[in-house]
């Protein structure tokens, strides 16, 4: 008998985690899963267990490094409409974990609801950036959650309220869960003046990041008072290349793929980043995105 017998979602066999990726990189998964509802969640859940698998949890893939030979054991994807919804009542918004941040932005404009504009431009979904705390300086997700409904590895599903949740800089403690759910407060606010903030949010990422090459975004956070991407471009890496891997020459905490790049070629140029900052700053940056291998 296989070990996903029984199982209702959709089971992929060594899926390109590449074509999963806003960096299109990464190697094959074993097996790629998406369970149609939460207890078919629960019953890959056990599974895994069972058979003493490894596993991850993949949300749109826009914070996580891939090893180029792929990984073993499961991947689970959040992509039936179950993980999908999105509703509000009042001042909240209650969304899925698979929700893309922009549909939530879209949503909470169109019905007049203010707060959560800053996200616009970031392309993840809701369990994603929560357990990132994903956010721009001065505002992060984490200011804006109410409640989460997660699902523990166990199979058992929780509601965790302000008190039991802690957030940091790109950090949480959410990482041991699988989010479900999510409920947000926000405020009522005129749509015309929603749609302008959102549309100066976008601009302004327009204007200062490199979105003309795949990438995750910013690879490292930002050290107490200073910009990695400063220091990184004070130690003349801008325009760096590895493989079909670059340090972008407009924005050098991004790294781009130029063609075909390979995660080893993205870790070599975080690696001389690193090293050529903490010798002429004496800092050591830390990664803000997350490696899978
Ligand atoms: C062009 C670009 C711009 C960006 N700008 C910003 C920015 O301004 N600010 C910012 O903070 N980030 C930014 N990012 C990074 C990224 O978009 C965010 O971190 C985003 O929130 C990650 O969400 P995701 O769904 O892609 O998560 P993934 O990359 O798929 O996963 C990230 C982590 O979350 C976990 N995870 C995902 N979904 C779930 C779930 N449902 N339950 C439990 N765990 C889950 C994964 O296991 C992994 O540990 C940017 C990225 C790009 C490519």
């Amino acid at each position: 008998m296989k070990w996903f017998q029984g199982l209702k979602g959709k089971i992929f066999f060594k899926e390109p985690l590449k074509n999963h990726t806003t960096f299109k990189i990464g190697g094959r998964a074993e097996f790629f899963a998406e369970p149609y509802d939460t207890e078919d969640l629960k019953l890959l859940l056990k599974k895994i267990k069972q058979y003493k698998m490894p596993f991850y949890i993949l949300g749109a893939g826009s914070n996580v490094l891939v090893s180029d030979k792929g990984l073993k054991g499961v991947v689970i994807h959040l992509n039936s409409p179950c993980f999908k919804r999105l509703s509000y009542k009042g001042n909240l918004i209650e969304a899925g974990g698979a929700v893309m941040l922009r549909q939530l932005v879209a949503t909470a404009g169109k019905f007049g609801l203010c707060g959560v504009e800053f996200l616009a431009g970031i392309p993840g979904t809701i369990g994603g950036a929560l357990v990132m705390n994903a956010g721009i300086p001065g505002k992060n997700i984490s200011d804006l959650v109410e409640e989460i409904t997660v699902m523990g590895y166990n199979g058992n599903i929780k509601r965790l309220s302000k008190k039991d949740l802690r957030f940091g800089y790109r950090v949480s403690n959410l990482s041991k869960y699988i989010i479900l759910n999510t409920r947000i407060r926000l405020v009522r606010k005129n749509k015309k003046a929603i749609q302008q903030c959102i549309n100066e949010y976008l601009k302004k990422r327009k204007l200062t990041q490199d979105l003309a090459w795949p990438s995750l975004g910013c690879v490292f956070k930002n050290p107490k008072g200073d910009s990695a991407g400063r220091l990184i471009d004070c130690c003349g890496l801008k325009g760096k290349t590895m493989g079909q891997a670059r340090i972008s020459s407009k924005h050098a905490n991004f790294v781009v793929n130029i063609k075909n790049a390979r995660a080893r070629d993205v870790g070599k140029l975080m690696n001389l980043a690193r090293k050529k900052v903490r010798d002429k700053f004496g800092i050591t940056l830390e990664p803000e995105i997350i490696r899978w291998q």
